[in-house]
């Protein structure tokens, strides 16, 4: 046997991978098999199989010449490392390909996005009509500078200067700690605990709203609220609604 050869017994061959081999003359029970030839069929079986899966059709017969043709696989040892080697370098080229396109798919996305940008900061210097949103206006398409609705963005700048009161702690303990702080509250198991403190949004938002305890919302020149007649809360502030291009 050589190494590009395989001879196998005409038997081990399902019908339509025999039907591709010629017969070599002189040894009726034995058929040459090229690894070309072996790689050949079995990936197009492999690649019908897949397909016929993918239709959800019905896959019995291909997989019974499969698995016929895997009874085999003593014998073609050589033929099925060729085919899965191929396979998988098959399988890393499309990887890198669709990293190519999700690369180019970004480009385009940002592209698109930094264009919308260009656009919202040129409507952004037209002047406030008295009613609607600021627009251009082509023959059959326009522009219109959108306030975004929803909740104004909360933006925490500084965790540690919010107080307490509007955080959750997190408490991470041994089951055991767990039991005995349960059975004795107050005994000293949250020693070996670890605590995790994380700022509790909603109830952040909920103290920005409330007016401002001196004014009481008037502002004004308000020492104890700067004039804004919110009382604010120490660490975090709401921003102002950002704007989005809309296209018609
Ligand atoms: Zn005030």
């Amino acid at each position: 046997m050589t190494p590009t050869t395989e001879l196998c017994p005409a038997s081990d061959a399902p019908a339509s991978v025999r039907a591709a081999e010629p017969q070599q003359p002189g040894s009726p029970k034995l058929y040459p098999l090229t690894l070309y030839s072996l790689s050949y069929d079995l990936i197009s079986l492999l690649a019908e199989r897949e397909e016929m899966a993918d239709r959800k059709e019905d896959t019995a017969d291909v997989d019974a010449a499969m698995a016929e043709y895997m009874q085999a696989l003593p014998q073609k040892v050589d033929g099925v490392v060729h085919v899965l080697r191929t396979l998988d370098s098959q399988a890393e080229l499309a990887a890198a390909e669709v990293q190519r396109l999700n690369a180019r798919r970004r480009q385009i996305a940002s592209a698109a996005e930094r264009l919308r940008q260009y656009c919202c900061s040129v409507l952004a210097q037209l002047p406030k009509p008295r009613k609607g949103s600021r627009k251009l206006e082509g023959s059959t398409s326009s522009l219109i500078l959108k306030g975004n609705g929803g909740l104004e963005p909360l933006e925490v700048y500084d965790e540690a200067l919010v107080p307490d009161e509007y955080c959750t702690a997190t408490i991470t303990m041994s089951m055991n700690d767990w039991n005995a702080l349960f059975d004795a509250a107050g005994s000293p198991v949250l020693v070996g605990s670890s605590v995790q403190r994380s700022v509790n949004n909603a109830a952040v938002r909920k103290a920005l709203a409330k007016n401002c305890w001196l004014c009481e919302g008037k502002g004004g020149d308000c020492n104890a609220c700067g004039g804004s007649g919110k009382q604010g809360v120490p660490g975090a502030r709401l921003q102002e609604r950002g704007s989005h291009l809309e296209i018609r």
